[in-house]
């Protein structure tokens, strides 16, 4: 039986990365020892390391005057990091699109000497569209943090706003490298790597130089600044993620580029959202104009047959297609190494289940 994952993350890797991977397992380039064994001192490493980040600079064109950094702690610590770097003392910016800017919100919050404002929410009609944001906001605000892909309600930014000199800072966990999104428009981007990049273990950070702290963090593993002058080598990186991210890097440049990924993205999303849009049983709870390309809510309106389905589809090698656990129903999360024969399936499926469920 084929199997398809659709799991929000971690999730699927590209077939031909992991084969790579595989292949280069025990011995990698005839060192005699495998890339986990490296040290992350030695050339080989640092010839992954920097073709990981010249990769990632070419793929989104990230300007000379960012930093990349390789680190740690997913993009839950990214949400303590990034007022801690940037916000001390000041006020911090935050648009509620769903439970994981909550968290960002509630981190921020946390710390003592940062004011936080929620500029606009959509927590009003369950996190099912994206609101609109004021066109102007205070100018010495430290940034305006968004989430730019609601993983788990399935909404996404199709604009990133401008506030003028106050930056924006984005979560961009479950979307990036899936999306034309300009670097530019962002102060700072980061992603936790177990969706669209790699393994878990790893997050993504590409900051805007000027945005780097000018007083030390408290904690030295939590300072963007430190982090940049030691090139992501403070202490020791995760070694094995950031090899299988330059892996994935590669194969996204082979499907042609970020402009390749998406034009394929956006033809699955189609694809499922004209079933949904066809269908008398199933419907989608996002607003048209708010829908994310990559995750997919869908529903039945009734528990029953929602979870009727979801044990019928995990039969026919269907992975992972339960909703989170606070929306229910399904969500297919389709991130750029989903294949398309895995939408062509599950909306198969779903017209078979229909027809035999009264549709
Ligand atoms: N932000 C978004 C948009 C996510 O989808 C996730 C995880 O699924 C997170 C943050 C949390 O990421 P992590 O588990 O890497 O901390």
């Amino acid at each position: 039986m084929t199997i398809y994952n659709f799991s929000a993350g971690p999730a699927v890797l590209p077939k031909a990365v992991l084969e790579i991977a595989q292949s280069e397992m025990l011995d990698y380039k005839n060192s005699g020892m495998s890339v986990m064994e490296l040290s992350h001192r030695s050339s080989l490493f640092e010839e992954i390391i920097q073709a990981a980040e010249s990769l990632l600079r070419e793929l989104m064109a990230i300007p000379d005057n960012y930093k990349v950094l390789f680190l740690q702690g997913g993009a839950s610590l990214q949400f303590s990091m990034v007022p801690l770097n940037l916000a001390q003392g000041k006020k911090a910016l935050y648009v509620s699109t769903g439970s994981w800017s909550k968290k960002a919100i509630s981190a921020a919050k946390a710390l003592d000497n940062v004011e936080v404002e929620v500029i606009a929410s959509s927590e009003d009609k369950n996190f099912t569209y994206i609101p609109e944001l004021p066109e102007t906001v205070d100018q010495n605000a430290a940034y305006v943090h968004i989430t730019t892909n609601n993983t788990i309600e399935g909404t996404a930014f199709a604009k990133i706003p401008n506030f003028g000199k106050v930056p924006v800072v984005a979560d961009m966990s479950s979307n990036i490298l899936a999306n034309d999104y300009k670097v530019e428009d962002f102060g700072v981007i980061y992603a936790g790597a177990q969706k669209n990049i790699g393994p878990a273990g790893l997050t993504v950070v590409i900051i805007r130089e000027d945005l780097l702290n000018q007083e030390a963090v408290f904690a030295p593993m939590l300072d963007y600044a430190l982090q940049a002058k030691n090139d992501s080598l403070y202490n020791t990186p995760p070694t094995y993620a950031i090899y299988i991210a330059k892996l994935v890097f590669e194969w996204v440049k082979a499907q042609g580029g970020v402009a390749g990924i998406t034009e394929k993205d956006q033809q699955k999303a189609q694809l499922l959202y004209d079933t949904i849009e066809k269908s008398k049983l199933f419907t989608s709870p996002v607003r048209k104009d708010s829908r994310s390309i990559t995750n997919i809510p869908f529903v039945t309106g009734d528990d029953a047959l929602d979870k009727a389905f979801n044990q019928a589809a995990l039969a026919e090698g269907f992975e992972n297609l339960k909703g989170h656990r606070s929306v229910g129903g399904m969500r297919a999360s389709l991130y750029n190494a989903f294949p398309t024969e895995g939408v062509e399936a599950l909306v198969a499926f779903m017209a078979k289940f229909e027809k035999e469920n009264g549709g």
